[in-house]
């Protein structure tokens, strides 16, 4: 019994969701008649209250087609320094986007509406890049799935729209922040110009993200994505994978959140962890004790069968997901309480 926790994008596909997409109407997608992949789109646009919906094979795609089309060569995206578009796209947006980022310092990833305006350049002297986007990540993978609350999420979109600033969220896990929380989703397309959602982390399809924005806002995106060789033809197979994710692995998401408190309680008290983050949702982030060499403690997991990774420094990172189950949750408890390290 393998039990990754390195991951929530490490999820496969379950018989019903393969049997989903076996049974998929297609057609070809670069000439928008692949009905699959137009209902999932419709669906995830609904879902968020928003006009329209582009597939794309990745969410590192979405965001990066989102902030290329919404900023100009010397433009500045403004985010928080543990961002997933600043740390783990290969700094795409300097290539994509030609624009520069203005990294901000929030609470375990989360950006005050207070931290806005002081990060916002002079529009007039030359001197300074054009402040363009304002960016958020809901919840925030580095931070430790740290949610962002609808009121502050307002309040951003506020601050954003005072000063003109395109306003995007990376909601690559967004699902465990709404079924944390019990929030509306549909009231999230009022707030933001675009939102790039995963189906492949916690929700198990194993490809495939949507950008949602405003009719104009999908067909630039939808010529982008042409241009960056994202255009599929009978997607609706992969897209069908979507479909049943949203249809069915939302809910479920909570447990995966029970689960990593459950994991917390016994990090708490184990003595090699010098703390651990808050819990959130699903990702558990903790550091070890100095003397505790973290290549060391994954290996003592990876000898019996459990795998993490090493998040920097003394960090390790545990991600819970579809694919592990009561009985795993359990068994790592057990691990990790006996450990000797
Ligand atoms: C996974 C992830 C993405 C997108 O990653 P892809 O692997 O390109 O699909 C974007 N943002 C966050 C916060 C993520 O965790």
């Amino acid at each position: 019994m393998l039990i990754d926790l390195r991951s929530d994008t490490f999820t496969k596909p379950t018989a019903p969701m393969l049997e989903a997409m076996m049974n998929a109407e297609v057609g070809d997608d670069v000439f928008a008649e692949d009905p699959t992949v137009n209902a999932l789109q419709e669906k995830g646009a609904a879902m968020f209250g928003m006009e329209a919906a582009l597939f794309c094979p990745s969410g590192t795609m979405t965001n990066q087609i989102a902030i290329a089309v919404q900023n100009r060569a010397g433009d500045e995206v403004i985010c928080d320094k543990l961002s997933h578009i600043y740390n783990y796209e290969g700094g795409g947006i300097a290539v994509n986007a030609r624009a520069s980022v203005r990294l901000v310092e929030g609470e375990n990833g989360l950006i005050d509406p207070s931290q806005v305006g002081i990060n916002i350049n002079p529009r007039l002297d030359a001197h300074y890049a054009m402040s363009n986007m304002l960016a958020i990540e809901n919840t925030c993978n580095k931070g430790g799935g740290t949610i962002y609350k609808l009121d502050r999420i307002a309040a951003l979109s506020k601050v954003a729209k005072e000063h003109n600033l395109k306003f995007h969220l990376d909601g690559a896990r967004v699902f465990n922040a709404l079924v944390e929380t019990g929030e509306d989703a549909t009231q999230y397309g009022k707030y933001f110009d675009s939102i790039s959602i995963c189906l492949s982390k916690g929700l198990g399809a194993p490809i495939g993200s949507l950008l949602l924005g405003s009719k104009d806002l999908i067909v630039q995106a939808h010529r982008k994505r042409k241009m960056m060789g994202g255009g599929m033809r009978q997607a609706g197979y992969i897209a069908a994978a979507g479909l049943y994710a949203l249809e069915n692995n939302v809910e479920r998401l909570k447990e995966d959140h029970a689960r990593a408190r459950q994991i917390k309680d016994v990090l708490l008290k184990a003595h090699y962890v010098n703390e651990v983050k808050p819990v959130e949702t699903n990702i558990l982030i903790f550091s070890l004790n100095d003397n505790v060499e973290p290549a060391k403690f994954i290996d003592a997991l990876d000898q019996q069968g459990i795998k993490a990774i090493n998040f920097g420094g003394q960090l390790v990172r545990f991600v819970l997901h579809l694919d592990i189950t009561q009985a795993m949750t359990d068994k790592v408890c057990e691990v990790l309480s006996e450990l000797s390290i």
